[in-house]
């Protein structure tokens, strides 16, 4: 059938080492669940020996894309690129109510006007005790949700350019994204002005609209492509040395632009330049906090983070430099969270076993502070959190340490 390349496919032999890493694999124990029974599912349906039926989608739609099987694999099977080639194919082959409404949600998230009017609402219950009793009480997984969303609400843009005190050391463009700069605008002006303080000169390019993430997650490739071709002409004009991003989910893909556009010299030269926000810092080097702050901090990896971008120790390094931060060990803390892009809207059963998993951890580490790198995963973790009525905050690395550093 011709949708993924069979020289990738090959490159599995079928060791099973990656199975241990995988999340769905560790809830059903079931070989059509772990990397290796999708891979041959893969090889089957490309052979033509199978057929796409609703059984074998399923088992393909259960994959997070969590990308935890990549580095546990010795033969170096690209599993992200392999999944994410099947997700247009298995697009095709759904009944087309369902496929009318993944491509709907792909339209809401990605596209500002309408994201802003959705998000309106949430913004009235997000945040409020009632809401998250409320959800405690009735076991609603979506209230939680809607709790967990954040309170403030989104301040003024951020300029064009933002200048440190001396002369910059380098340019950096600063990804805004697209349910990051809805929900967690803050976060980016914390980043902003981070690296400001880390000496870099901030560069913010208007109209860079979404990378493309959410919309690879559900399998709409070209509408994918066509905002990744759109944000990397923005972000290219920048003439930056990096372009930076605090969105795990986002990073990963900006990464992989070379692969999504590879006949694109803009996407190519971003995917060349992409950095994630809390790697760059730690590298570069901030000053001595400004003030301490006192918490057990808990450190979940998030998994377009840790495994697609191999990006794991620069948050505990930076977190661990503020004085008065204890980092306490979290068990599977690069399990994950059952967020996963669009996974906890399309697949709530599994993301809800996978937040049980993560939440019990969470709750056993004695942490008061859970920090996590992604929107999804903090929305994700929060909701966990408040249905079952534990008191720990979670928060992005970068909203620790602009507090630490006072950069508003
Ligand atoms: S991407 Fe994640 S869920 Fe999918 S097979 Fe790999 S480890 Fe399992
Ligand atoms: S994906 Fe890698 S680890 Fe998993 S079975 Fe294939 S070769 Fe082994």
């Amino acid at each position: 059938m011709r949708f993924v390349e069979h020289e990738k496919l090959n490159t599995c032999v079928h060791c099973g080492l990656c199975l241990a890493a995988c999340p769905t694999y560790l809830e059903l124990g079931t070989e059509t669940d772990s990397p290796r029974g999708r891979i041959h599912l893969l090889r089957a349906l490309e052979d033509g020996a199978l057929q796409p039926t609703p059984a074998v989608v399923r088992h393909l739609d259960l994959c997070l894309g969590c990308r935890a099987c990549e580095p546990a694999c010795p033969s170096g099977v690209p599993y992200g690129s392999l999944i994410e080639a099947a997700r247009p194919f298995v697009e095709r082959h759904r009944p087309w109510v369902r496929r009318l409404a993944r491509r709907a949600l792909a339209a809401v998230l990605t596209t500002r006007a309408i994201r802003m009017v959705a998000v309106g609402p949430l913004r009235l219950v997000g945040g409020r005790q009632v809401v998250g009793r409320l959800a405690a009480r009735l076991s609603s997984r979506w209230l939680a949700l809607a709790a967990a969303v954040p309170r403030e609400p989104n301040g003024s843009p951020l300029p064009a350019t933002i200048d440190p005190p001396g002369p910059p050391r380098a340019t950096a463009a600063l990804v805004t994204g697209c349910v990051a700069e809805s929900l967690f605008s803050a976060t980016n002006r914390a980043t902003a002005g981070l690296l400001v303080r880390a000496g870099v000169r901030v560069l913010v390019p208007p109209r860079q609209g979404c990378c493309g993430a959410l919309a690879l997650h559900l399998g709409a490739a070209e509408r994918a492509r066509a905002l990744a071709r759109k944000a990397a002409y923005a972000l290219a004009a920048t003439g930056a040395d990096w372009v930076v991003s605090n969105a795990a989910g986002c990073g990963a893909v900006l990464r992989d632009y070379g692969h999504l556009l590879p006949d694109d010299p803009h996407a190519v030269g971003v995917a060349r330049r992409a950095r994630d926000a809390l790697e760059l810092l730690a590298e570069l080097g901030l000053p001595p906090a400004e003030r301490p702050l006192e918490a057990r901090v808990a450190v979940h990896d998030p998994c377009h983070l840790a495994h697609a971008q191999g990006v794991r120790s620069a948050p505990r390094d930076l977190l661990a430099a503020i004085p008065g931060i204890r980092l306490v060990e979290l068990e599977e803390h690069d399990t994950c969270c059952g967020s996963a892009g669009t996974y906890n809207l399309t697949e709530p059963a599994m993301a809800d076993r996978l937040l049980a998993r993560k939440i019990e951890r969470i709750a056993a580490s004695g942490a008061d502070v859970v920090a996590a790198a992604n929107p999804g995963c903090l929305l994700q973790i929060r909701a966990g959190l408040i249905a079952r009525r534990l008191q720990v905050a979670v928060e992005h690395p970068i909203d620790l340490l602009a507090r630490a550093h006072r950069v508003a």
